[in-house]
């Protein structure tokens, strides 16, 4: 789950990482309030779930109560990325910036282990940094049962030639972004850029955090930050009806029961020369209405040029599967192609009520995946 920064930034401060005074304001009106109470110099920032907001104009100074009125009418109700504006964060301004910080604790899967990356390069898309410069970018691993250790923070002001007069600020404020991160079950704490004050302090100015979904049950307080108005619509109406989804790039759109067996399905798409649009399980014991929606989740997508079904039935019946495909097709008006291959429990009764309704069935997942890209390709050409 994905954080706004104002959220993620309150929950850095709670662990001691200093961040500026600020306030979410919800209308123009009320950014002035703030702004006034905040001192007058301020910064209005969009809260919408992604970065870039700066460059898109998301992210305007204000000198006085007057000017955060008018920054924040400016932004409220912006579109940014897809994203609507609904609230601005109203922050004091740094007294002065002499140097823009990346800092980030993530997790580094092929390590299996929390790592602390950081770059002088701050400010700009680390990604770009990444390609242009990697060598700026500095990464050490934390081993849990030890936490941060003294050299490893050493190693990277050293790497990034902070002010020495800043290390141990900065080693404390590495230990307090990693608390966070423990504390939470995070699976990214981001401050970019964390800056160097004209005062020479060190200050988060943005904040960026992701949550484990599959943590939120510890953590009541963070589930209810959920901001359901800025979640795609789709992923939304999967999760009401507790179903796995997570949109991608390609074309072809794959409803499968079980998740291991989703992910080799996307494999073999891809190794038929094809591209995934979504992945999507439907879990155990799906019933007619919710592969109906799962159906409606994928052809949402426009970029759908074919649906591969693969179904192994276990718990889940074949032939409900199959009234369920029918179901949703009476509901939904389509002409994109559709493979189905369906295994196991009641395979036979399903492939029966599919075959009456001329859809396309398939014996196993290679034949399955293959006739899938034809049609995808077929429909592109
Ligand atoms: P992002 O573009 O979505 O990553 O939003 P940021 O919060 O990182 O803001 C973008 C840029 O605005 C930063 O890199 C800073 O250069 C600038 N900025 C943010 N806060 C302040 C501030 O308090 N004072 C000044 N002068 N600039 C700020
Ligand atoms: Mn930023």
């Amino acid at each position: 789950m994905n954080l706004h920064e104002y959220q993620a930034k309150r929950l850095f401060a709670e662990h001691g990482v200093p961040i500026p005074d600020g306030k979410v304001a919800r209308s123009p009106s009320e950014a002035r309030d703030f702004a006034r109470e905040l001192g007058g110099r301020v910064v209005v920032k969009a809260q919408v779930h992604t970065g870039g907001r700066g460059k898109a104009g998301g992210v305007r100074l204000a000198n006085s109560p007057n000017e955060a009125e008018e920054a924040a009418a400016l932004i409220l109700g912006m579109d940014i990325k897809g994203f609507t504006v609904n609230k601005v964060l109203i922050d004091q301004q740094a007294p002065g910036i002499d140097q823009e910080i990346y800092l980030a604790v993530l997790i580094d899967r092929g390590r299996r282990l929390p790592m602390i990356m950081a770059s002088a390069a701050g400010g700009m898309d680390i990604e770009e940094v990444a390609e242009s410069t990697p060598e700026e970018i500095f990464k050490v691993h934390v081993n849990p049962d030890l936490g941060v250790r003294g050299y490893q923070t050493t190693y990277i002001a050293d790497g990034m030639e902070l002010p020495r007069e800043l290390w141990r600020d900065f080693h404390k404020l590495v230990v307090d972004l990693y608390a966070c991160f423990a504390a939470n079950d995070a699976s990214l704490t981001e401050v970019n850029p964390l800056v160097i004050t004209g005062e020479g302090k060190l200050l988060a100015v943005d904040g960026k955090m992701i949550v484990d979904d599959n943590a939120l049950s510890r953590h009541p307080r963070i589930a209810e930050m959920r901001d359901i108005e800025e979640e795609p619509e789709s992923e939304r109406e999967a999760r009401k009806a507790g179903i796995n989804f997570i949109k991608l790039d390609g074309n072809i759109g794959c409803m499968v029961n079980g998740a291991g067996l989703a992910m080799s399905t996307m494999d073999i798409i891809k190794l038929f020369g094809g591209e995934p649009a979504n992945f999507l399980d439907i879990g155990g014991g799906a019933k007619a209405e919710q592969v109906a929606t799962a159906l409606r989740l994928i052809l949402s997508d426009e970029n759908v040029e074919a649906v591969l079904f693969n179904i192994f039935g276990g718990i889940t019946r074949g032939d409900e599967v199959a009234r369920g495909i029918i179901t949703a097709l009476d509901q939904i008006d389509t002409d994109v192609p559709m493979i189905v291959r369906l295994a196991g429990t009641n395979a036979e009764e399903g492939r029966e009520i599919l075959a009456s309704a001329q859809m396309e069935t398939a014996a196993t997942l290679s034949e399955a995946a293959r006739k899938a890209v034809a049609a995808a390709n077929g429909a592109q050409e």
